[in-house]
């Protein structure tokens, strides 16, 4: 077996059914993702719309494309074709670009909110004021061309188990307290959170949904 398929499946064996495996394939050529397809792997993550887009025009079209990086509005278009499920979506204004162009390849896009729980600057995402405001703005409702599915998170990067812990719990609580909102294009199923470091941890505290690349495919 290839050590990616090996991997895989190692990996596959720690994860519970209801929890969603995300296979972070950036930087990574279409043979080393053919490996996990060919192992049965059909959701990959992307951080770069551009490579993401060239991946899905070689690679089979049974595969779900995540888009798990940053999001600039004027590339939307270039994905709204085929991508199964944006995971950093931190603004208003980038769900109207999404549904616009949604609109135009006549597709419903789902699409998670990022939240901001890390201590690091650099990382982007909502907090949990902002998520509230935009749950309930007008401006949402009229939004028929994306689905909202749940939240996405990324912990500080630091060896401190107690501080990821505890950024995954904040993230599992701000999703238990939208989870039963009744807005008409939410349907709040997916916490996003965990990591090839963290994953383990993630799951214990609620994740349904992990995205995994060095574990898998090595370091990049
Ligand atoms: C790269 C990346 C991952 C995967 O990271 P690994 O440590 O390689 O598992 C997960 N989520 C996001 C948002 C990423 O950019």
């Amino acid at each position: 077996m290839s050590a990616i398929k090996q991997n895989l499946s190692e990996i596959k064996s720690t994860i519970p059914e209801n929890v969603t495996l995300v296979a972070v394939s950036k930087t990574k050529p279409v043979s080393d993702l053919m490996q996990a397809y060919e192992a049965g792997q059909r959701i990959f993550g992307e951080n770069k719309i551009q490579e993401m887009t060239e991946k899905w025009e070689e690679m089979p079209k049974d595969i779900q494309w995540h888009m798990i990086g940053h999001v600039q509005s004027n590339k939307v278009k270039f994905m709204a074709p085929y991508v199964d499920l944006i995971h950093g979506v931190d603004s208003l204004n980038l769900l109207q670009e999404i549904n616009k162009q949604a609109l135009k390849n006549n597709r419903i896009i789902d699409c998670l909110l990022q939240i901001y729980i890390a201590e690091e600057e650099s990382k982007f995402g909502l907090d949990q004021n902002e998520l509230n405001k935009l749950l309930t703005s007008v401006e949402l409702k009229e939004l028929k061309n994306i689905r909202i599915l749940g939240l996405m998170g990324m912990a500080t990067f630091t060896e401190d188990q107690n501080q990821i812990k505890k950024e995954f719990t904040h993230l599992k609580s701000i999703f238990d307290s939208i989870k039963t909102l009744e807005i008409p294009n939410c349907k709040l199923n997916t916490v996003s959170m965990g990591m090839s470091g963290d994953y383990q941890l993630a799951i214990e505290n609620g994740s349904t949904m992990v995205r995994i690349g060095s574990s898998i495919f090595g370091g990049r």
